[in-house]
């Protein structure tokens, strides 16, 4: 969805709509957008400045980087944004430091959905976890430690027993 930066009236324009996006898009390997990403946009021009505020909310599925299981997040986060004409991009090294997190259009155009995927992608966990307590696999025997119940853990000696034999064994 292009935005035609000369034709955006003084109130600005209001979005309201959905977005599809395909794993490919998605910046998480096996990441699965579930349902069309919404969002809700107001787009203003102040100046040579594009003013982009939002909200989106989407259900994605990702796999825990510890048990390597899929499981659903939902997201729902909201952006405020500033882009400025390319036009200005030659006196970028002018900008003051506040400057260094705006993004520049081309063309007197804006690509709404391309906005989208890359704060929908700016979302994602650097490691995504089923949940916080995930305790992944097992290093013994492989099976993932919540669904199998696997007892390595405790066939394992623990060591507070042996010293507890050995102090027996020495006040005989
Ligand atoms: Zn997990
Ligand atoms: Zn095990």
């Amino acid at each position: 969805m292009f935005i035609d930066i000369d034709k955006l009236s003084k109130e600005g324009l209001r979005v309201s709509r959905d977005f599809e996006f395909l794993s490919i898009d998605l910046v998480e390997e096996n990441a699965v957008s579930l349902e069309p990403v919404h969002a809700e946009v107001t787009v203003r021009k102040v100046g040579e400045e594009i003013l982009i505020k939002g909200r989106m909310t989407a259900r994605l599925s990702l796999d825990c980087s510890r048990c390597l299981a899929p499981y659903e997040v939902a997201v729902d986060s909201c952006f405020d944004l500033v882009y400025l004409s390319e036009e200005l991009d030659l006196i970028r090294e002018e900008l003051d430091e506040d400057d260094v997190n705006r993004v520049f259009y081309r063309e007197r155009q804006l690509d709404l959905k391309e906005i989208i995927l890359e704060q929908l992608n700016l979302t994602f966990p650097a490691k995504p976890l089923c949940s916080p307590n995930c305790e992944g696999i097992c290093a013994i025997c492989g099976k993932v430690r919540k669904h199998s119940g696997c007892d390595c853990s405790e066939k394992a000696p623990d060591p507070r027993f042996q010293k507890l034999k050995i102090s027996i064994r020495d006040k005989k």
